[in-house]
């Protein structure tokens, strides 16, 4: 790479900035269709960052409608058949995801790999370069128009250099730096939680068939817990209250486990107990759940988290990422591939934020939900335990819940049609 403030030959006319979920379905569905594609990613290696691994059938989709069913499909996963909701440490309900045969399940899938797949994926496509580990620092402006982005700054070891393109997407994730440096960062509204997560190995009693597994949800006492059979190990995601991380990191490894121990079931508790060596890395999420006004500026677009960080409830940051992914492929190809003027580009970005904000609005404002309920302390989550427990035992659960299919919830399905188009 050429030295200090260089200029390189631009390689493409679409630039990527962040090869995670939303950047990596992108560059390879603009690749697929000749537009001439570099992808800038800051990690050189997909698995040293932390990445969430629950994939819904809304997510998976999209693999299907890129062609790229097969890929996904051979890549380490888990699915599992139902959830166990625990409150205060006692087996309350069990609840089974049967879906039918034709329609996809959750699963869980190895991020890393995912993104190796589409990386590689796009390697088969001449039009498309990858530059990894290097640092976007900025966008860079046109001298003719200093208004409208026409690359951007990177920084690696050897230095700070610039590359230019028609057009910019920053997918570079929640703490986006193309945003903040655009200027299109607003006040934003961190949750009330935060999560401790880490990995452990998998203990026999959630199921040993891969494909049949069950997650178990800890819950009362103000406390709340995900325990979450991977592809590879037993997940654990803590949920804290924002700010008491120090209170954590004070009582140490052991002091969590003791804390945990004592709101699981027994075997629960026995298990994290008998391998409290084998934690991988317990280490702090800060949670933000969050809708930036406007993704885009001339010149650039925002997708993903970079345009509306997503929060871990639900699994839906990843597949949000790639129907968005998805929908801007839609809008902005056909003007691509024909080198249409740039305030097409432009009135492209704008179509393309009013169609995901529907989907996304709705689906974050029913992510707000569910912690606050179970973080809850108050008489009014033990009247709803009660009124559980009561169902259970009258049987009226099951009159309630008989029509209640998880495949057809917004978190399953997704709120709007997406459909990648054909191009000719
Ligand atoms: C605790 C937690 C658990 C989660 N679990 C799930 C889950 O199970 N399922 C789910 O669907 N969602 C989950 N999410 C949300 C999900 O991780 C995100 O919504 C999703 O990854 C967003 O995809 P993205 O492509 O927009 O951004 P990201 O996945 O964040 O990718 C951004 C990429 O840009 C790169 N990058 C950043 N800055 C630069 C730069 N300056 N230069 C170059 N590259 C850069 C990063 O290295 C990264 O590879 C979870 C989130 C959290 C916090």
């Amino acid at each position: 790479m050429a030295s200090s403030s260089s200029h390189i030959q631009p390689k493409s006319s679409v630039l990527i900035v962040g090869a995670g979920p939303a950047g990596g379905l992108l560059a390879y569905l603009l690749a697929k269709e000749g537009i001439a594609v570099t992808l800038i990613e800051r990690h050189s290696d997909f698995s040293r960052v932390f990445r969430g691994e629950g994939l819904m059938p809304s997510g998976q989709e999209m693999f299907r409608q890129a062609g790229l069913w097969q890929q996904f499909d051979a890549l380490p996963h888990s699915t599992f058949q139902d959830t166990e909701i625990f409150y205060k440490k006692k087996l309350l309900a069990r609840q089974s995801f049967s879906f039918a045969q034709d329609t996809l399940s959750p699963r869980f899938v190895s991020q890393p790999h995912m993104l190796e797949m589409l990386v590689s994926e796009c390697h088969k496509f001449k039009n498309f370069s990858f530059i990894k580990g290097v640092r976007v620092t900025k966008p860079l402006y046109d001298t003719a128009n200093p208004h409208r982005i026409t690359g951007v700054e990177i920084k690696d070891k050897d230095g700070t250099h610039v590359t230019k393109a028609d057009y910019v997407f920053a997918t570079d994730g929640r703490s986006s730096v193309m945003r903040k440096q655009a200027g299109l960062e607003t006040p934003h509204n961190p949750e009330s939680f935060d999560i401790i997560w880490c990995k452990l190995p998998m203990p026999d009693f959630l199921g040993t068939d891969t494909e049949k597994k069950s997650v178990r949800v800890y819950f009362g006492n103000g406390h709340l817990g995900f325990f979450i059979p991977s592809y590879d190990m037993l997940q654990i995601g803590w949920i804290i209250r924002k700010g008491s991380y120090k209170n954590f990191k004070k009582r140490g490894i052991e002091g969590w486990i003791k804390e945990m121990s004592r709101h699981v079931s027994d075997d629960m508790a026995a298990h994290l107990q008998m391998h409290s060596e084998d934690f991988v890395q317990p280490f702090l999420l800060d949670v933000v759940c969050d809708f930036y006004e406007d993704w885009s500026v001339p010149g650039m677009t925002l997708l993903g988290d970079a345009a509306h960080p997503m929060s871990p409830v639900g699994g839906q940051g990843i597949n949000i990422a790639l129907r968005d992914a998805v929908v801007a492929a839609n809008h902005f190809i056909p003007l691509l591939k024909t080198a249409a003027k740039a305030s097409r580009l432009d009135r492209a970005a704008i179509d393309f934020a009013t169609e995901r904000s529907t989907e996304v609005r709705a689906i974050q404002k029913l992510q707000h939900r569910p912690p606050r309920i179970l973080l809850g302390k108050g008489i009014w989550l033990d009247i709803l335990v009660l009124g559980i427990q009561a169902m259970q035992k009258t049987g009226l659960n099951k009159l309630v819940f008989k029509n209640f299919r998880f495949e057809n919830t917004p978190f399953s399905k997704g709120i709007t049609e997406v459909k990648l188009k054909k191009f000719r």
